[in-house]
C-alpha cells in the first residue's frame, strides 16, 4: 500500500472528504476499461480544480505514488488502469463548460466534460464540434485529447487534434503549464499542444482545453447501402473517394456486426447482408440533395440497394444501431481483441480481402466494422481467453494483420492508442531512434516516471 494515512490526510485537505476513497468498492469501479483487464487503484481522487491536480501532483512527486489521470475509462488499450496501483485521478468533475465564444468560434472546457453533451451545448448555438467518437455519450473531452479520438466524421472533419487550439496541464511535479493560442492561427515555439494531444496520459494531466468550432451545416442526409458482397462494398469506399466525394461518414459493417446489432437493439439491420455502408453527407439543401444522388447512383451502379433515411428518427436509428457494434459483440465470446488498424483509402478492398482470407484460414470468429471512409477498420476477434490453442490462435493473426497492415503503409492504431495492449506491437511502426526520441521526451516532462508509468513503451530500461 502505497497511501499512507499520512498521505491520505494531506490528500483529503485539498479536495475535501467527499472527493477521494479507499474503499475497496470505490477502488474496483476505477480498476477497469472497454479492454476488460483490471488493476486496482490504492487511492481515488476525484480533482475539483487545476490547483488541486497540480497540489496532488507535487505530494505523488515527493512520495513517489504513481498517478494515472481517468476520464470515464471507456478506453479501448488500458490507458486509464493503474498497472503499478497508486492514484487513480478521476476527471470526472471538472466538467464545467466555461466559454462558448460566437464570435471567435472557439470553447474553453474542462477535461471531464462528456463529449457528447458539449457537442449538444454547442449546437444550441448554431456551432458544431465535429469530432464524435462512438463512445461520446460517455467518454470525455480529455479522455478523448489523450487518445486523440477519431469517429466517423474523420472522413470529412479529421480527428480530435485538428480541433484542439490550447491546453493547459499539470506535469507530474505539479508545475501548471499553458499551451497554444485562442486564434485560428499561431506557430510561436514548438507546438506543445499537439505533442499532448495522443499523449495517452503519460506527459501531463489536461485541466483545461481550448476548442476550435464550426458554424453548424445546414442540413445532414443519411443513408443506409446494403451489398451482397463484401468486396462491392470496399470497392464503392475507394470509388466515392476517387471520385472527389467527401460525405462527412463512410462506415461500413460486415455480415458478423449487422447480425451482431441487430439482435441488440433491433433497429430491422439487413441481417441476410454481406456488408453495409451508412453514408452521411452534410451542406446546403442542395449540395446535400445532390451529392445524396450521387452516392445512391454509385452504391446501386456496384449492386447495392439503398434506402435513405427519411427521418430524424429514422437517421437516429442508423447511427443507433452502428453504435451498437462494440457492446454487442460479446454475444459470440466472452473475450475480445480489438485493433483499430488503418491503411490508405485506395488499399481498404486489399485489407477486407485480407480479413476475409484470415478468417477463413483460422476458423476464428473475426468481426469487423468501421471508419472505413478513412481507411479505419475496427477488425476483432472473439473468443475465449483461457482456451489457449485458440488464444494463441488469435495472437498470431493479429500479428499478420499488423505485418500486412504496414505492408499498405497503414499503421496499427488510428485512435485507439497503444495503452498497454499494443505495446508488443509498436516497434513494428516505430523505428529504434524515433523510439528513443519519444522516450526522451517522456523522460524529459515525467523524470521520475511517475505520470501513468508502464504505459505505450515496453520496459526495456532506457
Ligand atoms: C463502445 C465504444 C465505442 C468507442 N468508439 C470510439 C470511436 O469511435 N473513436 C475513438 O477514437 N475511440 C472510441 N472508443 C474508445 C474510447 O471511448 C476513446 O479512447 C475515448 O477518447 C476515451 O475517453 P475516456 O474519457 O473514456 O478516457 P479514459 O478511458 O478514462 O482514458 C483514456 C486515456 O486518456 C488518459 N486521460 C483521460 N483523461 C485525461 C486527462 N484529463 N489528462 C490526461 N490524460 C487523460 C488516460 O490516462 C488514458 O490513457 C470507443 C470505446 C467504446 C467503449
Amino acid at each position: 500500500m502505497k497511501i499512507t494515512n499520512k498521505i491520505f490526510k494531506e490528500i483529503e485537505k485539498i479536495v475535501g472528504g467527499k472527493n477521494l476513497s479507499i474503499d475497496k468498492e470505490d477502488l474496483y469501479c476505477y480498476s477497469y476499461d472497454s479492454t476488460a483487464k483490471t488493476f486496482v487503484p490504492d487511492l481515488v481522487v476525484f480533482p475539483q480544480s487545476e490547483e488541486d491536480v497540480s497540489e496532488i501532483m507535487k505530494i505523488a512527486s515527493k512520495e513517489m505514488i504513481p498517478v494515472v489521470p481517468r476520464g470515464s475509462g471507456s478506453g479501448a488499450t488500458g490507458g486509464s488502469l493503474p498497472i503499478e496501483g497508486g492514484i487513480a485521478m478521476v476527471m470526472t468533475r471538472m466538467n464545467k463548460i466555461n466559454v462558448i465564444d460566437t464570435d471567435n468560434l472557439i470553447a474553453k472546457v474542462e477535461p471531464g466534460v462528456v463529449t457528447g453533451n458539449f457537442q449538444r451545448e454547442v449546437e444550441k448555438y448554431g456551432l458544431f464540434y465535429p469530432p464524435d467518437p462512438s463512445s461520446a455519450d460517455f467518454s470525455t473531452l480529455g479522455g478523448n485529447l489523450a487518445e486523440c479520438a477519431g469517429g466517423p466524421k474523420a472522413v470529412k472533419y479529421g480527428v480530435t487534434r485538428d480541433y484542439v487550439l490550447g491546453v493547459s496541464f499539470v506535469l507530474p511535479d505539479g508545475k501548471i503549464i499553458k499551451t497554444g493560442v485562442e486564434t485560428a492561427k499561431g506557430v510561436v515555439g514548438y507546438d506543445l499542444t499537439k505533442l499532448i494531444v495522443g499523449s495517452e496520459g503519460t506527459l501531463g494531466i489536461i485541466t483545461g482545453i481550448t476548442l476550435k468550432l464550426l458554424p453548424a451545416p445546414e442540413t445532414v442526409k443519411t443513408m443506409m447501402a446494403i451489398f451482397n458482397s463484401m468486396e462491392k462494398a470496399a470497392e464503392t469506399i475507394s470509388e466515392i473517394i476517387r471520385n472527389g466525394l467527401v460525405p462527412r461518414a463512410i462506415e461500413y459493417m460486415d455480415n458478423a456486426s449487422i447480425v451482431c446489432a441487430e439482435n441488440y437493439i433491433k433497429a430491422g439491420l439487413p441481417v441476410e447482408a454481406e456488408a453495409i455502408l451508412i453514408l452521411e453527407v452534410d451542406g446546403t439543401e442542395t449540395s446535400t440533395k445532390r451529392e445524396i444522388k450521387e452516392l445512391k447512383e454509385m452504391c446501386i451502379k456496384n449492386s447495392a440497394t439503398v434506402k435513405v433515411a427519411k427521418t430524424s428518427s429514422e437517421t437516429k436509428d442508423l447511427w443507433k444501431a452502428r453504435k451498437a457494434i462494440s457492446p454487442s459483440l460479446f454475444m459470440y465470446a466472452p473475450h475480445k481483441i480489438n485493433e483499430d488498424i488503418v491503411v490508405p483509402r485506395s488499399k481498404i478492398p486489399l485489407m477486407v480481402k485480407k480479413i476475409k482470407e484470415l478468417k477463413e484460414k483460422t476458423g476464428l470468429t473475426m468481426v469487423s466494422f468501421g471508419h472505413a471512409g478513412d481507411g479505419n477498420i475496427h477488425f476483432n476477434i472473439m473468443l475465449d481467453k483461457n482456451n489457449r490453442e485458440e488464444f494463441e490462435k488469435a495472437e498470431k493473426a493479429v500479428d499478420e494483420m499488423f505485418d500486412y497492415t504496414l505492408f499498405l503503409n497503414g499503421t496499427i492504431s488510428g485512435e485507439h492508442g497503444i495503452g498497454i495492449t499494443k505495446q508488443k506491437y509498436i516497434s513494428k511502426e516505430i523505428g529504434k531512434d524515433e523510439t528513443f526520441l519519444m522516450k526522451s521526451i517522456k523522460k524529459t516532462f515525467d523524470p521520475k516516471n511517475i505520470l501513468n508509468p508502464g504505459k505505450i513503451f515496453e520496459l526495456d530500461g532506457d
